[in-house]
């Protein structure tokens, strides 16, 4: 047996074949070597690691769903732990991950025709085509659902798109970028793959934020965008055809919170085993050890949930609201966890050099993207009352 995480106290770890200990200890040896060492200075500096994404693909994480030439079945629990690896080393390489594969792969995979399939999925599986997906706009973020005000029209065999996108992540560098778009004729929204170097397409990078610093994010204008008719999504007729994407992408994100927890807990005990104060280190202190030991269980309670969401996924019983249950729980672990352990720090806790602030500002945005706690809660809501409280 590999090597699992002292994170991972119930040792789910074991429950994996060993084909897949060893793809995930790959994953894991290629992030502690390429990434953690510079991961401070790239968030500092808001650059991305593009060298990262040929190794990164190499692995064969970004075909694990739709990969035609099935090189490996992969379970729904495998998928979860590849994004916690991720994010145990930094949340924005998760994220840049959940957005190419879990929002633009999946955006093709789930809607596209088979033609379509064949076309994109495979040149983004090798990395060759980096995606980005555009829902959210400046004027509509929880209620999308409803709200989208980018417009498609049918132009012949054409469409011609306008409108805004806000904090579409990867779209300053993505080859394509899947625009969800409301059709003028039937108010539907309708999805559509747009290749960047369209004409009237412009993106802009999102600069200062203060949280995933490493993930591009851009603004993005469309002005009469034309998309041939054989780039508009065939199966996507609806928002509720979005939503069976973002199922997926809710429940990734629950693995990115979880990972992003533990990658805060390990620094945490590491330097609280190094840390003295009063001539002991500072781990020998009770209160010291309740810090990292309700940290501890946060982990430990998020990673059950979606060990079992992961469970239901694969026997295909898996509903929306079980993602939006997990993600919107492990998201505010999160903030809880970082913020304990970074308090564990003393002053280092805000120096980016001792990384445990990157993650505690990560958190932020875990908890906001993919529908804040506060919209997940309300899908959860309804299910349990049978009455909708946000429409
Ligand atoms: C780093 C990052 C990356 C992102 N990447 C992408 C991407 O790749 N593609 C994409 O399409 N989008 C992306 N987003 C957008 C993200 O999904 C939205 O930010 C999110 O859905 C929240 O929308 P909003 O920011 O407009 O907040 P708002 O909807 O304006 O919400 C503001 C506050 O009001 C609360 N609120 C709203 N409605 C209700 C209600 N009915 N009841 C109670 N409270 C309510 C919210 O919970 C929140 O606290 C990203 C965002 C970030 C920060």
């Amino acid at each position: 047996m590999l090597a699992g995480l002292d994170t991972d106290y119930y040792n789910y770890w074991d429950d994996f074949s060993v084909e897949e200990q060893e793809r995930l200890t790959e994953l894991r040896s290629l992030l502690e070597r390429e990434a953690k060492p510079r991961v401070n200075d790239l968030w500092a500096k808001e650059e991305f690691p593009f060298d990262l994404v040929t190794p990164l693909a190499e692995l064969g994480i970004f075909g694990m769903l739709f990969d035609e030439s099935k090189r490996f079945e992969s379970s729904a629990r495998f998928r979860g732990w590849v994004t916690l690896e991720l994010a145990r080393v930094d949340a924005s390489l998760a994220t840049f991950f959940g957005v190419h594969v879990g929002l633009g792969m999946n955006s093709i995979g789930i809607l596209g025709s088979p033609e379509q399939r064949a076309e994109w999925l495979p040149k983004m599986a090798r990395g060759e085509v980096i995606g980005a997906c555009g829902i959210t706009e400046p004027l509509s973020g929880s209620d999308t659902a409803k709200g989208i005000q980018a417009t498609a029209r049918r132009d012949g065999d054409d469409w011609i798109l306008n409108g805004q996108k806000r904090w579409i992540g990867n779209a300053t560098w993505s080859d394509i970028t899947i625009i969800y778009a409301r059709d003028v004729e039937d108010g539907q929204v309708k999805g559509f793959i747009v290749p960047t170097d369209t004409e009237g397409y412009k993106a802009e990078k999102i600069v200062n934020k203060q949280s995933l610093r490493i993930v591009q994010n851009a603004d993005i204008t469309l002005t009469d965008v034309v998309v041939p008719e054989s780039l508009r999504l065939a199966n996507c007729n609806s928002f509720r055809d979005v939503s069976r994407v973002l199922r997926h992408t809710r429940s990734e994100n629950g693995w990115i919170a979880t990972g992003l927890q533990m990658g805060a807990v390990e620094l945490a005990r590491e330097y609280a085993l190094e840390r003295e104060q009063f001539g002991r280190p500072i781990a020998s202190f009770q209160l010291v050890q309740d810090l990292l030991v309700k940290s501890l269980s946060n982990v430990t309670s998020s990673l059950a949930l979606l060990e079992r969401l992961a469970t239901v996924t694969d026997r295909g019983e898996h509903i929306d609201e079980m993602a939006s249950l997990s993600k919107a729980y492990t998201s505010v672990r999160a903030r809880e966890t970082v913020s304990w352990c970074r308090e564990l720090f003393g002053g280092n806790g805000i120096d980016l050099n001792y990384s445990i602030s990157r993650f505690f500002c990560d958190a932020e945005a875990v908890h906001t993207y993919e529908g804040t706690r506060e919209m997940n809660t309300l899908i959860v809501g309804r299910d349990f009352t049978g009455i909708a409280a946000f429409v």
